[in-house]
Parts: structure tokens; C-alpha cells; sequence
């Protein structure tokens, strides 16, 4: 089996948002919209705070809750593990089941053609064997992309190696994301405390 995923190292994220310029421009995101933000976590009080950035995205579940949400059946889990949206269908459902059932808040209306849309890990330029634009765009080298079941993959073997460094958001959904970040020099919070910007 392959389950393509990201890992971002928080340790290396500044917030420079290349990640957002880059997906939005790849991906020609309606304005206002975004398929991956970045929020902050601050925890502690001065002078112990603790502030780091976070980009959010589509998580790429194994057990993606958007998928069975959605009427038109127009959200499919590809082999390689990506969640993607079939924009013909998704024009037929005037609801936004799927915005409601993904914990993440991954999936984002657009207005001008009554679709939604979130972030399909750059699915065209995967099939031409390139790195989705985020991790590519990333001027800290913050994003790592590859399948997180190959257990020789560059991006396995920094999961192995980083242990109690790894995280994962809310977990107790039961929806297993595929996204990983590494943060080891401060407090790991969730999605749930987080501010977004
Ligand atoms: Fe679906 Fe949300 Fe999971 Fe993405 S993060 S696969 S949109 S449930």
C-alpha cells in the first residue's frame, strides 16, 4: 500500500506563509479562500511564553470523514492515499456536508462555481513527479513529502528517527491523518488551541 503525507518541521517554520503564496497561486485559490493557513500555538506567560507556527491542511486521512459526507459521492481517497475533490459532481450538491464533517477545517467554499475546495496535496504535479508546491515553495525547508508506508522512504525514516517529536492533529477523531509535524524544543498543543491568523 502507498499513503502519501507531509511532515512539516515546526522547528524550521517562521511563518513566512511561501506555503500559502505557493499553493494559492499553484492552485488558483478563490480570493479569501485557502487550502493550507498557518496558525500560531502560544503557550506559558512571560517570561516562560512559547509561540510556534503551524500550517494546517487538508490531512489526507486514511479514514477520510469527508468522503462518506458528501452526497454526490464526489470525494475519493487515489491509490497513492490522496484525498481528492471531482469538481463535476461537487457542482451538483447545494449543501457543504463535508465542510461540516472534516475536523480540520480543511475544505473551503468557492462562490464562483458553487464547488469546494481543499488542498489535493498538488495531485497534477505528484502524477508528473514533483513535490506538491508548499513543500517546493518552503523557503525554510520546512516541508517533507513522500509515501509515509514505505518504511525506506526519506520522509519514514525521519518519522523513525525524530520519535516523541512527532504529532499529529486531533487524533481522537479516528480519521488517522497523513500529516505529520516535528516539534521538539516546545510544548506541543493542538489543533483545538490554536489561533488562526
Ligand atoms: Fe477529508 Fe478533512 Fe481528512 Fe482532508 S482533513 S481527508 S478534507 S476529513
Amino acid at each position: 500500500m502507498t499513503q502519501l503525507g507531509l511532515v512539516v518541521s515546526l522547528d524550521r517554520c517562521m511563518d513566512t506563509r511561501g506555503c500559502m503564496g505557493a499553493c494559492k497561486q499553484e492552485n488558483n485559490v478563490d480570493l479569501g479562500a485557502f487550502w493550507v493557513r498557518t496558525y500560531t500555538s502560544t503557550t506559558g506567560g512571560f517570561p516562560d511564553a512559547e509561540t510556534y507556527f503551524i500550517p494546517v491542511m487538508c490531512q489526507h486521512c486514511r479514514k477520510p470523514s469527508c468522503v462518506p459526507a458528501c452526497p454526490e459521492q464526489a470525494i475519493r481517497k487515489r491509490e497513492d492515499g490522496i484525498v481528492v475533490i471531482d469538481t463535476a459532481p461537487c457542482a451538483a450538491c447545494g449543501g457543504k456536508e463535508c465542510m461540516d464533517a472534516c475536523p480540520y477545517g480543511a475544505i473551503s467554499y468557492n462562490e464562483r462555481d458553487n464547488t469546494v475546495g481543499k488542498c489535493d496535496m498538488c495531485a497534477s504535479r505528484v502524477d508528473q513527479g514533483l513535490a506538491p508546491a508548499c513543500a517546493f515553495a518552503c523557503n525554510s525547508n520546512a516541508w517533507m513529502f513522500g509515501d509515509v508506508d514505505d518504511p525506506e522512504s526519506g520522509i519514514s525514516q525521519v518519522l523513525a528517527a525524530m520519535g516523541d517529536s512527532v504529532h499529529q492533529l486531533k487524533l481522537e477523531t479516528g480519521n488517522e491523518p497523513s500529516c505529520y509535524y516535528l516539534l521538539s524544543s516546545k510544548r506541543w498543543q493542538d489543533m483545538d488551541g490554536l489561533r488562526a491568523r
